[in-house]
């Protein structure tokens, strides 16, 4: 007998029909002879809905409140599908996070999975029940509920996969697989069979949202087999895994945008010892992640230092900066938000000189220019303005994918 468990995200659940097809699809997996436990995420746009609720009432609302009311989301899915299941004649319980024992740390609305204490869980299959818990959240030391940040079902998902040791984990979701490029974007995009953890955690952190970056992380830390796949289609997913067979040629496998980003640029710095130090280490005490960083050669006169943030830590950052501008010494800070990073990530490329190139290529080819540059083994990211973004995302699927 296998652990299965099977992830479903809000579009899979948006409504009753498709919580009953989901229950089928469950029910299936159960009848198969496997021991199944369910993670799903909050139907359709509730939680959009639940924020917008939130600002209503109070746009500074504590992290605190926030948490308590996001969770709420999950909560409706996990208990229509446990009643959709028992109407199929299956044995089901729908847990909540802290029900199942998902313990996580104490930041609110972005809080991390310390342990997963499994007993109810264990319980629970023992007396042969599919389990259901709601994705998303879990509770802290404090006994506050808490949520894992958006997009983080997934995280959960991986997280019981990995306490229960299960035999899989699958990312139902509403395409077929990871893509080549966002498949909703690009209709040329081309599924993938199998992508590497190292280039899946790559691109779910360069925006492509089909996996919460933090459940790739887990998932090779614990060596968890991920399968992404639709809950429409039937069709044979992605395999995420260490090593990943590829198509002949192809060193890249995917394209990835992000726009939620935003570049600052201190103007006019000293060009002497220890400006970076100061800069950066100024943001990393108060948690703001730094991506790509870009500075000018000095002269007398200084020099300048770009990077970018998420656009959820530009006010933030921005701030800090201008409160401490006496010691760091800067003439001048500019914030631009009209800008998306773009990436081509593929574990083939450290053997295949010439990527960056044709990278510069496809964008030169469009007249996309570029403001900023970083490279990884795996992966070239740059800057452009966010209303080139798609032409450029364009431009290079088809430089490094037409006529594979
Ligand atoms: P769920 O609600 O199931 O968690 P998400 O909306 O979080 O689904 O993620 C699935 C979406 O990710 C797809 O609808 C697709 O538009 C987007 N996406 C972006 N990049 C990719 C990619 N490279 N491959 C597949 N999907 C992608
Ligand atoms: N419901 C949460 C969100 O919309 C978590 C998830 O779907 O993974 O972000
Ligand atoms: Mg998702």
């Amino acid at each position: 007998m296998s652990i299965i468990v099977q992830k479903f995200g809000g579009t899979s659940v948006a409504n009753a029909d498709r919580i009953r097809h989901v229950a089928k699809l469950i029910t299936d997996t159960y009848r198969a002879g496997n021991q199944v436990v369910v993670v799903l995420s909050a139907q359709g746009d509730t939680t959009d809905d639940l924020i917008e609720m939130a600002n209503e009432i109070n746009p500074h609302a504590s992290n605190r409140e926030m948490d308590m009311l996001l969770a709420t989301g999950e909560q409706i899915s996990v208990a229509l599908c446990a009643m959709a299941i028992e109407a199929l004649g299956c044995p089901v319980v729908s847990l909540t996070g802290w029900q199942a024992g998902v313990v996580t740390n104490t930041v609110s609305r972005a809080a991390r999975i310390k342990r997963i204490e499994t007993e109810r869980l264990e319980a629970e299959l023992n007396q042969k029940r599919i389990v259901i818990v709601t994705g998303f959240q879990g509770i802290n030391r404090n006994e506050d509920i808490t949520t894992l940040g958006r997009g983080g079902s997934d995280t959960s998902a991986v997280a019981l996969a990995a306490a229960l040791h299960a035999d899989l984990c699958q990312i139902y979701t509403d395409v077929d697989g990871v893509y080549t490029a966002d498949p909703r974007k690009i209709p040329d995009a081309r599924k993938l069979d199998e992508v590497t953890y190292d280039e899946m955690l790559e691109l779910a952190t360069l925006g492509a949202q089909v996996l919460h970056n933090r459940s790739v992380e887990m998932a090779k830390k614990y060596n968890v087999s991920l399968e992404v796949l639709s809950s429409f289609s039937g069709n044979s997913g992605t395999i995420v895994k260490e090593v990943a067979k590829r198509m002949e040629k192809s060193y890249i496998s995917s394209v990835a945008v992000d726009k939620n980003i935003a570049r600052i640029a201190l103007i006019g710095v000293p060009n002497e010892t220890g400006t970076s130090f100061k800069v950066f280490s100024l943001l990393a005490q108060n948690n703001v992640n730094v991506d790509i960083i870009l500075q000018g050669i000095g002269h007398e006169d200084g020099k300048d230092i770009c990077f970018t943030v998420a656009q959820s830590d530009l006010e933030a950052a921005a701030e800090l900066l201008k409160q401490n501008r006496e010691r760091i010494q800067f003439n001048r800070l500019e914030t631009n938000t009209n800008v998306a990073k773009v990436s081509v990530v593929g574990a083939g490329m450290i053997n295949n000189p010439g990527v960056a190139a044709k990278l510069f290529e496809a964008l030169y080819d469009v007249g996309v220019n570029i403001n900023m540059i970083s490279t990884s083994e795996i992966k070239i990211s740059v800057l452009v303005d966010q209303k080139e973004a798609d032409l450029a995302v364009e431009a290079i699927h088809e430089k490094f994918f037409q006529m594979m």
